[in-house]
């Protein structure tokens, strides 16, 4: 299937390029890497190599200097092969290098986007905490600030890359009021901070997760991110693209699964027939097909509003619902579609199922984010 996208030349480039890799590098140990829980070896320097660590960031420190479209394109296409490896990509490429981009001091860039771009550093980020998922600006990890650091006490819940990564954003609270959140670049190296243990999960699985815990833990004071306080708007802007890239790797499962679902139908017979020529099994793949393009005109025009520089909380978030909610279905539908074969480990669709159903969850629940879609209603509204 071809894959709705810009027409810019160096978008399609982009998809071309990371279709083939992930055709070639990926897609053949999806099965093995969910098996063993584990990413494929040296697959983040790999990616660097790509050129798809950075691709918002500006060339100067290896950069692509491409926007959002092409962000939910490639997220689409690692998707489509290992939706495990590209939660891993994202947490490094979006939550990491972009939001670092975007909100880091010149001295900050210069010190980790050359590395985490070649993929020789890998990143992640560090929001929710045991006690505060869905109320992040509930968080508890404190920073106070002594002399020339800070020092960090709490933890850290569900962090992709966490036993993995080399460096984290973390967000921690540093004042009394409910918005005094800060940012801060913590290296795994640094005292007092410790990878906690590493989390069995029901999809996803070639990505780690995993438990952060800082005690007393040891923070330049020039590792603070922005303004001290000042986190809520970074966090809540870097949403929105997260979001959308959440979204963009719920329409490379649904595309994997309507793929593998046709190919299946055009092939097994019952009755002396093909099943795709009976109707309750051919409506199933006409309606994945639907519920595919539906999202992706909803996801990358999400992505284009992202791309001009527009607000787009209220359509990342309608957006990421959609898709998501999408792919699950999708999923569920493949595995019927291909009967008892779906339902057993040789064939990917019930992979796809498990990791389809992480995206309602991670990067803010479905529950929330139509919370959130009616939010913006109310205050569009002014009353
Ligand atoms: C595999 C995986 C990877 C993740 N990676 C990261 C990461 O890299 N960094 C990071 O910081 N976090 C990460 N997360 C955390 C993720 O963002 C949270 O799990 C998510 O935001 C939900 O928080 P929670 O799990 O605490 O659920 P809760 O907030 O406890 O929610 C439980 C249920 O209550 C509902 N609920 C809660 N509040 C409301 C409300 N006000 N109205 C209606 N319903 C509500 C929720 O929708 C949900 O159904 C990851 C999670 C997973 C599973």
């Amino acid at each position: 299937m071809t894959s709705y996208h810009s027409n810019a030349q160096e978008i399609r480039e982009v998809i071309q390029t990371v279709r083939a890799f992930a055709a070639k590098e990926l897609a053949p140990y999806a099965d093995e890497l969910d098996r063993e829980e584990r990413l494929a070896p040296g697959i983040f320097r790999r990616l660097g190599e790509l050129g798809i660590l950075g691709l918002t960031c500006p060339e100067e420190f290896g950069g692509a200097k491409l926007g959002a479209v092409s962000v939910a394109a490639v997220m689409e296409e690692l998707s489509y092969a290992c939706p495990g490896t590209c939660l891993s990509y994202l947490a490094h490429s979006l939550l990491f290098v972009h939001n670092l981009a975007q909100n880091g001091s010149p001295e900050q860039l210069v010190r980790y986007l050359p590395n985490c771009i070649s993929g020789e550093m890998v990143g992640g980020m560090a929001m929710t905490e045991p006690g505060a998922g869905s109320d992040a600006i509930g968080l508890t990890t404190k920073a106070v600030k002594k002399g020339d650091h800070y020092v960090l006490n709490g933890s850290k819940m569900f962090i992709t890359n966490g036993p993995i990564a080399d460096v984290f954003l973390v967000y921690a609270r540093t004042g009394e009021d409910r918005m005094d959140l800060s940012t801060f670049i913590v290296e795994r190296g640094f005292a007092g901070f410790s990878v906690g243990k590493k989390l069995s999960k029901m999809g996803m699985r070639a990505s780690p997760t995993g438990e952060l815990v800082f005690k007393d833990c040891i923070v330049p004071a020039e590792n603070l991110v922005g303004d001290e306080g000042s986190s809520v708007k970074h966090m809540m802007k870097n949403l929105d693209i997260e979001r959308v890239g959440l979204g963009a790797m719920s329409l490379g499962i649904a595309r994997a699964c309507l793929d593998h679902s046709l190919k299946y139908a055009q092939e097994r017979q019952q009755f002396s027939e093909n099943i795709i020529n009976f109707q309750a099994v051919s409506e199933k793949i006409a309606n994945m097909y639907i519920g595919y393009r539906a999202a992706r005109a909803f996801i990358y025009e999400a992505a284009q509003v992202i791309e001009e520089g527009r607000r787009a909380n209220q359509e990342a978030a309608a957006a990421k619902v959609y898709a998501s909610e999408m792919a699950t279905k999708v999923a569920l539908d493949a595995i019927q579609v291909l009967g008892g074969y779906g339902y057993i480990r040789e064939f990917p669709v019930e992979r796809l199922m498990r990791d389809a159903k992480l995206i309602e969850i991670g990067g803010g629940t479905s529950e929330i984010l139509r919370s959130i879609i009616v939010k913006e209603f109310v205050r569009k509204s002014g009353k």
